[in-house]
């Protein structure tokens, strides 16, 4: 089941709404679904898709799973958003 995108979710970082989700590169991909990470805009924390609701939960930080290339992309969306946020919530 796709991201229930008209349904905010509350970060499980800083508690924040959440209310869409984007893809980073230009060519649309779809809607996230399970297993997928995404970044909070408001704490940079780490996020999971998950369940056949795809709700949000902390990612379990194991970057070992992702391919180089992965671990890279993640690493440039947490410090975009902390260069934005300067950390804080
Ligand atoms: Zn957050």
């Amino acid at each position: 089941m796709p991201y229930p995108l008209n349904q905010a979710q509350d970060c499980p970082g800083c508690g924040h709404k959440l209310t869409a989700s984007s893809e980073p590169t230009p060519l649309p991909f779809g809607a996230p679904k399970a297993g997928d990470l995404t970044v909070c805009l408001y704490c940079a924390k780490v996020l999971e898709y998950y369940g056949q609701g795809c709700r949000l939960r902390a990612w379990d930080e194991n970057w070992l799973r992702l391919r180089h290339e992965e671990q890279a992309a993640l690493r440039q969306a947490i410090a975009a958003v902390v260069s934005v946020t300067g950390g804080r919530a």
